[in-house]
């Protein structure tokens, strides 16, 4: 995973070891922030291009909302900054960690009216997340001892860093029992979605997604789901429990740094035909989707999806 050297930080490019983070940051303290995870992908047509930008910024002025704060740059600053934090590196392919947090201030819980908000974006290098066997032939997953909050515990819309406490611990779980990713499920027990992806089965050629009741809106999600309906793959959006979820023909999980992922196992139990390997919705999706993010294939609303690196 190479770092850049430069990020985007209070409006400005920067080295990043000239960005000074005081101790004193209330977000350090009670993961008072917000953060989005985008990625910038090579174009058939030439030059580089970030998927899907603007929605990513948008949701992180949405995130800090819900925080009950205002970012103090515009969406439009935000996704100029996205452009020049890429520029400043010299990837061909990378991933864009925009952050927004509340700064040196107040230390009580409560940081007062005003509090300072920072803004970095920072740019590193990101292969498979799940791991390239995962990606090829299949990601094996855990459903987790851990349960997702209740929607009324923690704010499912915002993407909000200390809301990550709770998809560190079941991550680290499934990993150390061996597993690729764990599974959530919300507190009536029906699956919610991955630790950092959502969550898709297909049963009989129908795609079934869990409700955006108690997850994350993700953006990977929409752009599957605008693909689905323009191919006319029917899919429907309803709770799901474990037992249906082991009997699915197929599973795949859907983020910005997971992509398309095929999984091959849940709970030790394998998931589809026996010795298939990827599904073929599951296959046509994932190829797809690489052609979207290159701009090699349009779908009906995509034409601002692409915001060219220059
Ligand atoms: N759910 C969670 C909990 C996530 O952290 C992510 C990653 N942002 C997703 C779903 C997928 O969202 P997106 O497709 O917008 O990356």
């Amino acid at each position: 995973m190479a770092r850049g050297t430069h990020l985007w930080f209070n409006g400005k490019i920067m080295k990043v070891e000239e960005t000074k983070i005081s101790p004193f940051t209330h977000a350090l303290h009670y993961g008072t922030g917000a953060f989005e995870g985008i990625r910038a992908y090579k174009q058939k047509r030439g030059g580089g291009a970030v998927f899907r930008l603007p929605d990513h910024m948008k949701r992180l002025h949405e995130s800090f909302k819900i925080l009950g704060f205002k970012i103090p740059f515009s969406v439009d600053d935000l996704i100029r900054g996205g452009v020049e934090a890429c520029k400043a590196n010299d990837f061909e392919e990378c991933y864009l960690r925009p952050i927004a947090f509340l700064g040196d201030g107040p230390l009580g819980v409560d940081p007062g009216d005003n509090p300072p908000v920072d803004v970095a974006i920072l740019i590193w290098e990101w292969g498979n997340y799940l791991g390239d066997q995962g990606a090829n032939e299949g990601a094996r997953l855990k459903i987790s001892s851990f349960v997702r909050p209740h929607v009324n515990s923690l704010m499912t819309k915002g993407k909000i860093s200390g809301q990550y406490v709770n998809s560190v611990l079941a991550k680290r779980e499934a990993k150390s029992m061996g597993f690729d990713e764990a599974l959530l499920l919300d507190p009536e027990g029906y699956l919610t979605e991955g630790s950092g992806e959502n969550l898709f089965i297909v049963i009989d050629g129908i795609v079934k997604t869990t409700p955006l009741t108690s997850i994350l809106a993700g953006i990977t999600r929409r752009t599957v789901l605008n693909y689905l309906q323009t191919k006319k793959i029917p899919v429907v959006e309803a709770r799901f429990t474990r037992d249906e979820l082991w009997c699915a023909d197929e599973i795949f999980l859907t983020g910005t740094a997971a992509e398309i992922t095929p999984i091959k196992e849940v709970d030790l139990r394998p998931i589809g035909k026996p010795g298939a390997t990827v599904g073929p919705i599951t296959a046509q999706v994932k190829k797809d989707y690489q052609a979207i993010v290159r701009g090699e294939l349009e779908l009906p609303g995509s034409a601002n999806w692409l915001t060219p690196i220059r």
